[in-house]
Formats: structure tokens, sequence, C-alpha cells
């Protein structure tokens, strides 16, 4: 099920040639609520994990507050009719239950057994190169899926993530029930199973990571105005808008492209261990769009996905991240070894 954004209201590079070279590759994933399975590519779905690895754990402390608000994963899951595990596959793996203390359902009352220990990280995103030809491991390593997990409690406001490159056909000997987190710190912090749709874009980048020239070009009603009539008069104070919600970074879950940024200006983004340059990987966002960001939806999309009442617009991954923006994480293209940057905007 193909999804396909509409076509830019202009060729961006016909009126400012400066953009030309800027122009970059994004892959926009249009996850939608589904039956992923561990060969697919996905958000929220399970992962190809071979049987002889272990299963990653955040050993960042979580407090008791976080625990005391947390949200029971399979109370949630039922909730929005997410399948739980099957009956007789074992409900976690925890310290807890080896114990003896019980299984998932009693895990949401008070006597909680963490945080005292490692929590075992959630599912976000597999991608397959097969769906994303763009992704490409760093440092030219031999891999062809990307696996992203994240502990499902702030730290310190948002979810850690971890990030996993492989080869899908060196794991023959699946895990079939991996570890669960008991609970989440937020509802948003369970992604729907979602399958993908992916679709190649270009994006430009942000109108303030620009250099002063094309962004005093971008501002510059005089050279919309060879447009005609695609960018409207409402612009004329500050046409650089339209370049922003329309013509530059796209919204929603995506590989690579430019980074997005609201929050704050633009900030250099450099590896910690070799001080290069930082490329964005995946962005996971709250929304696929919103009201400014309209003109990226895809055609008749919103008549093919309701979401349930409650549910903000577009919100087909029900992530909910720092009130509604995006996680981006950027890695260093010299070494899949250099740990990789979480950028909230
Ligand atoms: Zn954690
Ligand atoms: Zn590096």
């Amino acid at each position: 099920m193909s999804r396909t954004t509409p076509p830019r209201p202009l060729d961006v590079t016909a009126l400012f040639p400066r953009l030309a070279p800027l122009a970059r590759a994004a892959t926009r994933l249009h996850p939608r609520a589904g039956s992923p399975s561990r060969y697919d590519s996905s958000v929220g779905g399970p992962l190809l994990w071979p049987a002889g690895e272990p299963w990653p754990h955040c050993d960042e402390p979580h407090t008791w507050d976080q625990v005391e608000a947390a949200f029971p994963l399979e109370e949630e899951r039922e909730e929005r009719g997410i399948p739980t595990r099957e009956p007789g596959r074992p409900q976690q793996a925890s310290d807890a239950e080896e114990a003896g203390e019980g299984a998932a359902g009693d895990m949401a009352d008070a006597d909680l057994p963490w945080p005292g220990g490692p929590m075992p990280m959630l599912p976000v995103a597999q991608l397959s190169a097969r769906d994303v030809p763009l992704l490409r491991p760093p440092g030219g390593a031999e891999a062809d899926l990307l696996q992203v997990l994240w502990c499902p409690f702030d730290h310190p406001d948002h979810p850690r993530t971890a990030l996993f490159w492989r080869s899908a056909s060196e794991v023959t000997d699946v895990l079939d029930a991996p570890p669960e987190p008991p609970g989440i710190e937020y509802p948003g912090y369970l992604p729907q199973p979602c399958l993908l749709a992916p679709e190649e874009i270009t994006e430009y980048p942000h109108f303030l990571e620009l250099d002063k020239e094309t962004r005093e070009q971008l501002a510059d009603w005089s050279r919309w105005r060879a447009a005609g009539a695609v960018v409207d008069g409402s612009y004329a104070e500050a046409p650089q808008e339209f370049y922003t919600t329309r013509l530059s970074v796209a919204p929603g879950w995506k590989a690579g492209g430019w980074s997005r940024w609201g929050l704050t200006d633009p900030m250099p983004r450099v590896c910690s261990v070799c001080g290069t340059a930082m490329d964005p990987l995946l962005t996971i966002a709250t929304t696929e769009w919103n009201s400014g960001t309209e003109s990226w939806a895809p055609e008749g999309d919103q008549a093919r996905d309701p979401l349930p009442p409650g549910v903000p617009p577009a919100n087909y991954t029900r992530v909910v991240l720092a009130g509604g923006y995006s996680l981006q994480l950027h890695v260093c293209p010299v070494s899949e070894d250099h740990p990789h940057l979480e950028l909230v905007q």
C-alpha cells in the first residue's frame, strides 16, 4: 500500500538556484497501524533478534516517581486493541518473575520490584535496507537492518534510545519472546505496531541552517512573485514561512534528510568521540503532520486511516514525545561504535 506526498507547489531550486546543491534524499516512512512480523520493516513491531544475543536493557537509574506514575504495559496494549502476548508465552523475563513475584498483571500494583535493576528496552523501529535503500550503516559496515529500541522512561525528558545494525541473513535462530519492561512512563512511549510505506522525497535545509545570502533571498517577497499565484499574498510579510512549511523539511517519521528545528535555533551536531559532523538517521515524530505542515499529508490519507476519538490528528504511531515534538537520532558517519545523538525538536 503506497503513500504519495503531493508534489511540492513549486520547484524551489528554479526560484533559488543556491539551494540546488543542498538537496538531500529522505525516506518518509508513513507508519500506519498493522500487524508487522519480525521480518517486516516496522514501527513498534517485533524485532528480528538473534536468540543468542542479550536483549538490550537500560542500566540508568529509574526513580520511584517514575514508577508510581507508570502505565502497565499490557493494560495499555489492551486498551488500544494491540494483541497482548500469546497465552503460554512468558509475559516477562524479569528478575521479579523468576523470584516468583507474579506476572505482568500483578506488576501494576504498588509493590513493583523495579526500578532497582536494569530495564528491558522496547522495540521502536526496525528498518530494512530492502525497504529504505538509502539506509547505510556508519563507517561502511556490512549491515542491512537497523533496529531501534528505547527505555520507556524519561532520561531525563525523553526515552533513552539504543541502535543496532545487523545483517538480516545472519539471524537464523530468532529470539521468540524478548523480556519487556512492566510499564511505560507515559502511554505515548508505547509505539502502536505499524507497517511502513516508505517513500523517497527531496528535502532542503531548515531556513536557519542556510547561509546569510540564501536566507535574504528567501525572505525577499519580490523573488517569490515570479512563482505567480502559487504563493499567495498572505506570505508577503515573511515568505520564508512558505519555504519552511512546504518546501524544506518533511514532517513525520523519516530516515535521512535534513534535521528538523523548531524548539531551538540550529546548533552543531558533532560526534563526541571524533568531532565529525553527524547525519540525521531516524526521526521519531509525534504526528505525521500538523496544521502548519498539512501540505505533506498523502492524498486521501485521513479518510483511509481514521484514528480513535481523542487521538491527535495524524498521530498514527500513538507516540507522543516532549509535548508533541520529534526525537531525531543522528549518527557519526565514521563509525557505528561512536555514540549517537538524540535531538528533540
Ligand atoms: Zn531507562
Ligand atoms: Zn565519530
